[in-house]
């Protein structure tokens, strides 16, 4: 099935005399007749339900939407972005592993990765994407266990070279996972381009109407764990928790979703609320309406800034002229995202005083929803920043991240030109 249908049919198949909407599952624990079937729930013997910590109904059913959008084999859902990523990760990784992401990457994973999980005993490395794949090979290492980076890069846009990452990984015996929140699977499909596990914030686009945090992992099923087995005695070697099973062996391609729902669903719990479910598979039902629409709107909104003498920089990889414009016409065909960063001239408070101005595109700390919103870095999540720590960061005083929603592009535009008019 195409996309399209698989956003409205794919998941919940009511069976004749159900009801046609996904019922929401709101119970933490389920029923059994026998003490035999309770207790092969609990050795994994027998599929079925006991407990919304590690898995619920609702939330399997919109998983396996988005796992046929992805065309996977598993997916899981997770209370929110940043989950997904430390869950898809510490799947896989322990203390005294090393892990490669690219460096250009949401900020909330970069902390998570730099300084959380270094608590942990896990470096994650960050490197350049855009070096050269004689450069990247150097940085890995024996404990390598993972490489990591973002399709579309939040704030700055930066297009990943999919292919370059999977053959590094690869040639490393290692699987590459790719945060696919940006273009969704509606404009890429990591998998047809090497990636082993996509992750999201479903909080995102998928959502798309900003009422639900939220995130998934989703397995290809792809990479084969037994071929190098010494890496991840997780998932090749017996699991004390469940009676030594051996997740490779007993599950086979499931193998990697399965440990994280039995292991760190069951010890860290960060399951999605059924409620939350509910909403996002509404948000869903429309992603191949909305996806489209904020492409459109964000190429219109980029060459008006473009136009403008108060704009310095443009930065959207749908612009011919874009740095990684090549890029986005290989792995995005169809469409990027409706998230753009530029820099208007002058001083931070500058910047400040023009989204002041702004009627409707309103200041949030948000991205990815059908409503136009817009921040300022320099302002907001890095306001305690000098200018030359600003620079330093690459988080130029004058940065502007606006995301498109779904409004008429010509309304986006007049706001932004009533605000630069003053
Ligand atoms: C927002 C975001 C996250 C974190 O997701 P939350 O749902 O906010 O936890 C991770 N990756 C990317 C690319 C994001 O934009």
């Amino acid at each position: 099935m195409k996309l399209d249908t698989i956003c409205i049919q794919g998941g919940w198949k009511p069976l004749n005399g159900e009801p046609r909407q996904l019922p929401i599952y709101q119970s933490t624990t389920w029923r059994y007749a026998t003490s035999e079937e309770m207790g092969k729930l609990f050795d994994l013997e027998a599929p079925g339900y006991f407990y919304t910590r590690l898995q619920n109904p609702t939330n399997d059913v919109v998983a396996d939407k988005i796992r046929e959008l992805e065309g996977g084999v598993g997916a899981v859902l997770t209370s929110s972005g940043q989950a997904a990523n430390f869950y898809a990760l510490f799947n896989i990784a322990q203390a005294g592993d090393h892990v490669l992401s690219a460096a250009s990457i949401y900020g909330g994973t970069s902390n998570l990765f730099t300084v959380t999980m270094r608590k942990m005993g896990i470096e994650v490395e960050l490197v350049d994407q855009s070096l050269p794949e004689e450069e990247l090979a150097k940085r890995f290492r024996p404990n390598t266990k993972a490489v990591f980076g973002e399709t579309l890069s939040n704030p700055g846009v930066r297009v990943l070279d999919i292919e370059k990452f999977a053959r590094l990984a690869h040639a490393h015996g290692v699987p590459l996972i790719v945060d696919n929140t940006f273009p969704t699977p509606i404009h890429c499909r990591p998998f047809e381009w090497g990636a082993d596990i996509v992750t999201h914030s479903t909080t995102k686009y998928m959502d798309g109407h900003a009422c639900q945090t939220g995130g998934v992992v989703v397995d290809s099923g792809n990479f084969d764990w037994d071929a190098h087995a010494e890496k991840f005695p997780g998932l090749t070697t017996p699991d004390d928790s469940y009676h030594g099973i051996v997740y490779t062996k007993k599950f086979g391609k499931m193998g990697y979703t399965t440990k994280l729902v039995a292991q760190l669903m069951r010890d860290l719990g960060a399951q999605a609320s059924p409620f939350s479910a509910f909403l996002l598979n509404l948000g869903l039902e429309t992603l191949h309406l909305r996806m489209p629409r904020h492409c459109e709107n964000a190429l219109a909104v980029a060459k008006f800034l473009k136009s403008r003498p108060e704009v310095e920089w443009v930065n959207y990889p749908g612009l011919p002229d874009d740095k990684d414009h090549a890029l986005a016409q290989k792995y995005m065909p169809d469409g990027t995202c409706g998230v753009l960063a530029f820099a208007v001239k002058g001083t931070r408070e500058d910047a400040g005083r023009f989204i002041d101005r702004l009627r409707f595109v309103s200041i949030e700390t948000h991205v990815a929803d059908s409503r136009t919103c817009v921040l300022h870095p320099a302002s907001h999540t890095h306001r305690q920043l000098s200018s030359e720590q600003l620079r330093a960061a690459g988080v130029p005083e004058g940065l502007i991240r606006l995301s498109c929603g779904i409004e008429a592009a010509e309304d986006i535009v007049a706001d932004l030109e009533q605000a630069f008019g003053k």
